[in-house]
């Protein structure tokens, strides 16, 4: 009896080998090529639909695959479909005992999925539960600070960003300075003037990049009506940053107007294109203030030129063609308008994200949508 239980304990753990052995050789031969592997790869190469495939059909060969499961998630958040991404990261978290690196993953993943919903709350809970030390790298750093600046928490977003340039972040964030002018912006576009005003000044005193926050000191400057002040910003963005000039022009054009000052605002044309004559926006100015002044010609002449250089958004024509039509001079506007016609139904000519294409609301720093820092100006 006994030898009949050892014989059969012996048949039993002989076969468990066999089969054991047989997996390891299969295995070992698949390694290079298993779905798993071949679903990194993919990932690497930035196929993601290829990844997609391979790791769906290594969850299926093997459930228990967790970083399978992580990065299938984190594939359907950058597809859009976020809502499937958070269930995945967020089953993964509550019915698994994983591992302390796969599960530190899966919270930033879910992270970053609750963030691109907008679930900004959350994505601060999730955080809280990482160890100190994962808390401190730049992903978590940077999704604190989003975190912070969506809730209106600026003293703690700025730490956050302090924190996150100090932990050799990528270069892709944006410096203390510009980051200070973003703030001023989120401050303003929430109606708080008086933190916006302080973060833009301190803005272009840290960072002459932040050239644009001179765009909004001056904004505010008329709301506290003191459009000297107001005029005085905006001239130093065309002086200290004349590419980003055409940003102020209207403004400066109505501030003027209100002082009864038209003629300066000729000057700053006429200035402008002197150094600059291939600037469409000071060529249009110019031509605009000429024809007010009565030089119909003179406005049309410079106009002509500005339709030698214009860009994609045809200023110089629409400046030549209102003049035109403004003066009933109609055969000679629908002849300027014809090369137009050619363009229309071209592809849409606002300004966009360069990231995510998303069309851009205003001159700022951060594109709304996709949350990429953006350098316009
Ligand atoms: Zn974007």
């Amino acid at each position: 009896m006994t030898f009949l239980i050892s014989a059969a304990v012996i048949a039993v753990g002989a076969a468990v080998w066999y089969v054991g052995a047989r997996r390891a050789k299969s295995r070992k031969g698949e390694l290079d090529k298993s779905p798993y592997h071949l679903g990194l790869d993919a990932l690497i190469a930035g196929d993601r639909a290829d990844a997609m495939k391979h790791l769906t059909q290594a969850v299926r060969d093997d459930p228990r695959n967790a970083d399978a499961y992580v990065k299938l998630g984190s594939i359907l958040r950058e597809r859009g479909q976020v809502k499937q991404a958070i269930q995945i990261h967020r089953e993964l978290l509550v019915k698994r005992r994983l591992p302390a690196a796969i599960r530190n993953d899966t919270i930033k993943s879910l992270a970053l999925d609750l963030a691109a919903a907008g679930r900004w709350r959350e994505v601060l809970e999730h955080l809280a539960t990482l160890p100190r030390s994962e808390r401190s790298d730049p992903l978590a750093l940077a999704l604190t600070r989003d975190a912070y600046e969506s809730a209106g928490d600026l003293d703690k977003a700025a730490q956050a960003h302090k924190e996150l340039l100090k932990a050799g972040s990528p270069e892709d964030q944006p410096t203390p300075g510009v980051y200070r002018a973003h703030l001023g912006l989120v401050a303003f576009r929430r109606g708080d003037t008086r933190r916006a005003k302080a973060e833009f000044q301190a803005a272009v005193k840290e960072d002459p990049t932040a050239g644009l926050a001179y765009v909004y000191l001056g904004d505010i400057a008329v709301r506290e009506e003191d459009t000297e002040r107001a005029i005085a910003y905006w001239m130093k963005l065309i002086s200290e940053k004349p590419d980003c000039a055409q940003l102020v022009f209207e403004r400066l054009e109505k501030a003027y107007f209100e002082m009864g000052d038209f003629g300066r605002m000729m000057g700053i044309y006429e200035e402008l294109v002197a150094s600059s004559p291939t600037n469409v926006r000071a060529l249009t100015g110019l031509s605009r203030m000429l024809e007010r002044k009565g030089s119909v010609d003179e406005a049309l002449r410079v106009a002509r030129e500005a339709v030698k250089h214009q860009g994609s958004t045809f200023e110089g024509h629409r400046q030549l063609i209102q003049i035109l039509m403004r003066h009933e001079r109609y055969e000679e506007a629908a002849k300027a308008a014809e090369p137009l016609i050619a363009e229309l139904g071209d592809e849409h000519k606002e300004r966009t994200c360069p990231n995510c294409e998303t069309a851009l609301d205003g001159y700022g720093w951060r594109c709304d949508s996709c949350r990429a820092w953006i350098n316009e100006c």
